[in-house]
């Protein structure tokens, strides 16, 4: 049994498939998936999913990639928070390849979410581009981490070094690895999941994109998230088994959520 710890299943292209998509689910022992907000517009749609099917969790946040959008308060996020099956924070973080020029405002929205986070005791989804060396800052300045009062979170689609894998799980953070790390090309990234212990690890599809082999350049569905089990499994020489229930057991305990 596996969790999919962060997808986009509220995207028009899966969202009109989601009959498909529960079923591939359920086909692949993938009993529950984290559905994480991008914006303030789209948040009721990933709502009203949590609402309707009870094995879909839901964030809410402001994605760093996103410019030309409402820019949401400490206190708005904190409201729209409080709902049982909105289970954390994001997803937020800083993003330096994808967009250039003065990103003030990216690390602004960044601290405001980690202030909802130690407000509502939700954990963090942290998305980290090209920019792990200011994302580890902030982590720090604003008390992200357990250490500091705050209650941590995971670090989602993570292609970053072991030493900033390292950093952040000292601060109590999971690692989430997707699709990503079964690519051929992903050496470095490998032998980071290889060297982390299964006791921090989290697994995701990021799906519509991200698709993990044998399904790379398709469309990615919660479903899939099966393969990056199993791709860890190889990689640590450990039976799928192992990784199908540790990555389930550290899902419950960082956000925090019964069977
Ligand atoms: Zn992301
Ligand atoms: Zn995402």
């Amino acid at each position: 049994m596996y969790i999919d710890s962060h997808c986009h299943i509220n995207f028009p292209e899966l969202a009109a498939r989601m009959p498909d998509i529960l079923a591939q689910m359920a086909h692949n022992k993938v009993t529950h998936a984290l559905c994480v907000s991008v914006d303030l517009p789209d948040f009721p749609q990933v709502l009203a999913l949590a609402h309707q099917y009870p094995h879909i969790y839901a964030s809410v946040g402001v994605h760093p990639d996103y410019e030309d959008t409402p820019e949401p308060t400490v206190e708005q996020l904190v409201a729209l928070a409080d709902d049982p099956k909105i289970i954390a924070i994001g997803e937020t973080g800083l993003d330096y390849f994808r967009l250039e020029g003065d990103l003030e405002w990216q690390r602004e929205r960044f601290r405001t979410h980690i202030k909802a986070s130690r407000i509502t005791r939700k954990p963090l989804i942290i998305h980290t581009r090209s920019a792990s060396e200011d994302t580890i800052r902030i982590m720090r300045e604003e008390g992200a981490g357990t250490e500091a009062g705050g209650v941590a979170g995971v670090m989602h689609c993570f292609t970053e070094s072991l030493e900033v894998a390292k950093a952040a799980i000292a601060m109590g953070f999971y690692i989430s690895f997707s699709g990503i790390v079964t690519f051929k090309s992903a050496k470095e990234l490998q032998a980071v999941a290889l060297e982390l212990p299964l006791e921090r690890i989290l697994i995701e599809t990021d799906s519509p994109y991200l698709a993990p082999v044998p399904y790379r350049g398709r469309m990615n569905e919660p479903g899939f998230v099966a393969h990056v089990a199993e791709y860890i499994a190889k990689l640590k020489g450990v039976p799928v088994e192992e990784v199908a229930a540790q990555t389930t057991a550290n899902f419950r305990t960082l956000f925090n959520v019964a069977e």
